[in-house]
């Protein structure tokens, strides 16, 4: 048996984009695509490991710098790699931009070449799975152009008979006395059961983000995400500190440095990193381990393909549970990862997907990441030239 998977020999970034048939708003804007990042490492063994990030075709050939630093190292050695870009970027601020996007999809697809390598699963690696069944709630309920509400409500219902037990809708994209009604109605449609979310996606100013969170406190809110700009902390820290319903936010924020000050501060009651932008597997672990030190709660975002969904199932199924009881209630004091329903033909595409089991998604078992990756859909879904490093 050869004793290590060999030094990472090269490194190919995609950049990837699909057209959707209707476009689907949030506050902040309307798409009518969907893309992502996906890195390919192969090592001198032939081991090969995927990873993956948001960004742009810019920002895969910023990546490209990036990559040429760690050409040649002992694949083994994830926090050495990780150590030298922390090294050569983080004094320069590089963070802010595409080193964080970098790092995250390479930690990601060296944890998956370690893990084939050691015939093992990530969660394996990480010290053992806690749980091989990771709670999940349904992201969708976005808006639809012209805001109709019958579409809205139906993709609710669609939720509850697909057996979640929780979903969460947009807000901040209408005035907040209308965005209350839909939140009301939506309430109203699914019955008083099941777990109910809103995400402003930094849409108000601290004011006006407690005036919406006064208009629908009678509608059993278990959290209200990102009410204020996710960076403007003094915001922040004052919504939830006179807000009834918990708030959340953090999924733009990247590596454990900027999420220290977050926990420690109590800026959100509930931490969203994405395991794309926070930094990979290793970053993800480091935040998750802070919060359970702080009595922070963790429900990471998810907003990528089966690469990103598997690496953070992984990082979920080794995440303590915040307080012991004999009950571990999913919202309550364990986890809950959010799951993607939105239309993206790339990720129901690249990889098989998850099944969802009383409203949960089993961890993959098989090594590595424990996925197998459609290799057509890299071509399929191309935009501009494969960087090759
Ligand atoms: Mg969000």
């Amino acid at each position: 048996m050869l004793n290590s998977a060999g030094t990472i020999q090269s490194i190919e970034i995609r950049y990837l984009e699909a057209k959707l048939d209707k476009p689907f708003g949030w506050s902040q804007r309307w798409t009518t695509s969907r893309s992502i990042i996906i890195l390919k490492l192969t090592t001198s063994e032939n081991y090969v490991g995927w990873g993956e990030t948001y960004g742009s075709y810019n920002t895969c050939l910023e990546m490209k710098s990036l990559a040429e630093l760690v050409i040649g190292h002992d694949s083994d050695n994830i926090n050495k790699i990780n150590n030298k870009i922390f090294d050569q970027t983080f004094q320069s601020h590089a963070f802010a931009g595409a080193a964080s996007s970098f790092v995250s999809a390479l930690d990601i697809a060296l944890y998956d070449v370690r893990g084939k390598f050691l015939n093992e699963p990530i969660s394996t690696l990480l010290g053992g799975c806690l749980k091989r069944n990771i709670p999940v709630y349904a992201t969708g309920l976005y808006y639809l152009e012209g805001f109709p509400i019958k579409p809205h409500l139906d993709e609710a219902l669609g939720y509850v008979e697909k057996g979640f037990t929780g979903m969460k809708m947009k807000i901040g994209g209408l005035s907040i006395n209308d965005d209350a009604k839909r939140v009301n109605q939506t309430r109203e449609a699914i019955g008083p059961n099941i777990k109910l979310m809103i995400d402003a996606n930094e849409a108000y100013d601290k004011r006006t983000a407690l005036e919406m969170s006064e208009l629908v406190s009678d509608d059993k809110i278990t959290w209200f995400e990102e009410p204020c700009p996710s960076r403007d902390f003094h915001s922040n820290l004052y919504v939830t500190e006179n807000s009834k319903i918990p708030i959340s936010g953090g999924e733009s924020l990247h590596t454990s440095l900027e999420f220290s000050r977050v926990i420690s501060e109590n800026v959100f009651d509930i931490i969203q990193p994405d395991i794309c932008s926070v930094g990979g597997v290793s970053e993800m672990r480091k935040v998750g381990s802070m919060a359970n030190s702080f009595g922070v709660k963790i429900n990471p975002h998810f907003w990528g393909t089966g690469i990103s969904f598997a690496a953070v199932l992984h990082c979920m199924s080794v995440q303590p549970i915040l307080n012991n009881s004999q009950i571990n209630s999913p919202y309550e004091n364990q986890s809950v990862l959010e799951f993607d329903q939105t239309p993206h033909p790339i990720r129901d595409e690249l990889t098989d997907r998850f099944i969802l089991k009383n409203s949960s998604v089993e961890v993959p078992q098989k090594p590595g990441l424990g996925i197998e990756i459609n290799e057509e859909v890299l071509d399929k879904y191309l935009k501009g030239e494969i960087i090759n490093v």
